[in-house]
């Protein structure tokens, strides 16, 4: 029985408000699910699961994550009761090789995720798993992770990457958080220079993010958020077509720019 290749899309989420409020992106996320092939089920790769190894979540019923403060509790109650999927924990350590990931049974679905999916799948009937992103290893290794997890797209597997190009929270201009797309100006030309680097399918280029000078270093002042995107980098070929979403800036600093390629 052949199945359907699976897309594979990288999200920009943002603010964890977005898993709760009807906003632009919010109102996207929803309106996905009904342009993809039903999944069997999702690896994420989130912003927010950082570590020391390569870990992937092997627990039968992930619990729902509250990593962030000063939210306001109707925030904190939110649970998405995705289920998770073992099998597909064994089937990513094998996908890996020659890294060696563990399986993992103390992490769950952190905001990264369940912030964007419980928009995308309300119904929490799509199993997920989630790929650490092991932070003592650099830009070509988590591109070449990517690439790598290709394979699980041709199993019914949606691979996703869940982060933001432009993620400086240092920078955020409070002020203009309700402002339609208020972008810092090396904040829009950064966003330009991904999506043009993406267009010519300059993959070497967006691996070394470091040199991309001052602009860079602000769009990119840690590359947690960055390093997800480069997964689904890997995980596409550079022939699949693809489509932009959600392309817009956030309070300054923040670009919500996504992906879905194939
Ligand atoms: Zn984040």
């Amino acid at each position: 029985m052949s199945v359907e290749r699976l897309p594979t899309i990288f999200f920009g989420h943002g603010s964890p408000m977005n898993a709760i409020e009807d906003n632009e992106f919010s109102r996207t996320w929803a309106n996905m699910a009904a342009n993809l092939p039903k999944p069997r089920a999702i690896l994420c790769v989130s912003a927010h699961w950082l570590t020391e190894e390569s870990k992937v979540t092997a627990m039968a019923k992930p619990k729902t994550i509250h990593d962030f403060g000063g939210f306001p509790r109707e925030l904190y109650a939110v649970e998405y009761p995705a289920l998770g999927d073992p099998a597909l924990a064994v089937e990513t350590v094998d996908a890996l090789l020659p890294t060696k990931t563990k399986l993992d049974i103390e992490w769950g679905l952190d905001h990264g995720t369940w912030s964007v999916l419980r928009r995308v799948y309300p119904a929490a009937d799509v199993p997920i798993v989630q790929l650490g992103i092991d932070y003592s290893q650099g830009a070509r290794y988590h591109y070449e992770m990517g690439c790598r997890l290709k394979v699980l797209r041709e199993r019914g597997v949606l691979v996703i990457g869940s982060g933001n190009l432009v993620h400086n929270l240092a920078k955020i201009a409070w002020d203009k958080m309700n402002e339609d797309d208020y972008a810092y100006d090396w904040a829009r030309e950064m966003n330009d220079t991904f999506k043009s680097l993406v267009a010519e399918k300059k993959d070497e280029q967006l691996i070394d993010y470091e040199k991309f000078g001052k602009n860079g270093r602000l769009a990119i002042p840690t590359p947690d958020h960055y390093f997800p995107f480069l997964y689904i980098l890997g995980a596409r070929d550079k022939d699949e077509p693809y489509t932009v979403f959600n392309d817009k800036a956030f309070a300054g600093s923040l670009t919500m720019t996504s992906f879905t390629f194939g």
